[in-house]
């Protein structure tokens, strides 16, 4: 059997004395999109948060292609573990055009412009490698955030509700447009979000959080036509 690119074990968070993430255990295959799907404040940021390294855990381990990042000894920082961000407060740099806004997160080299290039021609923004986030709109500025997310060749994305901020007749395409890059690019994904129709759409595999806990993990089909209990049945029944 194939190696999960990302593996996260027992992974448990307080805030205050309150267990926010609550034995989290969770995997992400190879080329695959794992949405952790939750209602709010069922501590899906903070779990993406600690995987990226930003928080630290209280305890459990992560692991990526098999190596240890992260338990309660050892601690990769954020820029050594090969994940991309895209967060919905991780907004382009603003004083940086497009292209340099790609470019951002690589090393300095001959290949950079090509790079660039290469990822603007797949979210269809070559046209606009010089201009600046301001004069984007939202969708335009999602696509770039892609691009320069994706550049280093990160192993995993992490996608934190990264579509919630769009317009309801953008969101179907550029959801599509996503999966297809991130196909494309054959990265691994979790892709955070609280909606069901969502999860249902972009995923090759579901873990169902509540309450901090991961209640499922299978395939969409799977949690869609067994779900574990009754909350978890009328979570899924206001799909859209
Ligand atoms: P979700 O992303 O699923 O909406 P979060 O992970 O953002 O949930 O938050 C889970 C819970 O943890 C919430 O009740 C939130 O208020 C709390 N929380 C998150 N970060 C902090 C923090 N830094 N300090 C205290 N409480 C926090
Ligand atoms: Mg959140």
């Amino acid at each position: 059997m194939q190696a999960p690119r990302l593996e996260i074990k027992n992974i448990v968070k307080s805030f205050g004395g309150r267990r926010v993430v609550d034995d989290v255990s969770l995997h992400v295959m190879p080329g695959q999109v794992t949405c952790l799907l939750g209602p709010s404040g069922c501590g899906k940021s903070t779990t993406l948060r600690i995987i990226a390294g930003v928080e630290m855990q209280d305890t459990g381990t992560i692991h990526v292609d098999g190596q240890l990042v992260c338990d309660t000894i050892h601690r990769v920082p954020p820029e050594g573990r090969s994940i991309g961000l895209m967060f919905q407060d991780f907004a382009l740099f603003p004083h940086l055009s497009v292209g340099q806004n790609v470019a951002f997160g690589l090393k300095k080299g001959r290949d950079v412009g090509a790079r660039v290039q290469e990822l603007l021609n797949k979210v269809g923004m070559s046209r606009y490698i010089d201009d600046y986030p301001h004069q984007l709109s939202g969708g335009e500025q999602q696509r770039v955030a892609l691009a320069r997310a994706l550049a280093p060749r990160p192993r995993i994305m992490l996608m934190d509700e990264p579509f919630s901020g769009l317009d309801d007749r953008l969101r179907d395409d550029i959801r599509d447009e996503t999966l297809e890059v991130l196909k494309g690019e054959g990265t691994a994904v979790l892709l955070v979000t609280h909606e069901p129709g969502e999860a249902m759409r972009m995923a090759d595999e579901i873990a169902l959080m509540r309450d901090g806990e991961i209640v499922q993990q299978g395939a969409p089909y799977n949690i869609y036509n067994t779900p574990v209990d009754l909350k978890s049945a009328s979570f899924f029944s206001d799909i859209n």
